[in-house]
């Protein structure tokens, strides 16, 4: 090591977690969960469950499953307009710089460079969102929008044996 220059590397001020002599917001951040997690034992008990399903909510948010149903739509729709999105990806590689046909193109978002009605949010043809799944309905995991299923079916429902007329009859 005595070879090499002996600066030490400068860490910046955002990374060694002291942003004005105050904690970096990343550092807080970290402190109010692992404070959260030691008063646990001095919660009473139903505030301390609500917090540990709180935190596994957070678990499960961060693995990121996605909806079933969302990407059956995407899927759906892409094969659909695949001459459009194709068109699109090319148009995002042109304004990237990228030279014709070059597969980086193919890893930009084609939605600006979309059909003004295809682009996500244009309506009933615009690009279907891709959520993240909340819950699993029979094993399937779907987003809050599609926990009945499809709009305008209830096959997720319909097709489950999870449900028994009784329980049905319970909910009303
Ligand atoms: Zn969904």
């Amino acid at each position: 090591m005595t070879g090499m220059t002996d600066t030490p590397p400068e860490i910046p001020a955002a990374f060694n977690g002291s942003v004005n002599g105050s904690p970096a917001p990343a550092q807080q951040t970290a402190q109010g969960v692992s404070e959260i997690a030691g008063m646990l034992p001095q919660f009473p008990d139903a505030m301390a469950m609500v917090l540990r399903q709180v935190l596994q909510q957070v678990q499960v948010l961060t693995r990121q499953h996605l909806c079933a149903v969302c990407v059956a739509a995407r899927k759906g729709w892409q094969a659909a307009h695949e001459r459009e999105l194709k068109a699109a990806a090319a148009a995002a590689g042109q304004a990237a710089g990228l030279p014709d046909g070059d597969p980086r193109a193919g890893q930009l978002d084609p939605a600006p460079f979309l059909p003004v009605h295809l682009r996500p949010g244009a309506g009933a043809e615009g690009m279907p969102p891709l959520t993240a799944a909340l819950t699993s309905v029979s094993g399937t995991e779907v987003c809050s929008a599609h926990v009945a299923g499809p709009p305008g079916g209830k096959q997720l429902i319909l097709a489950s044996t999870a449900f028994s007329p009784s329980m049905l009859a319970g909910l009303g």
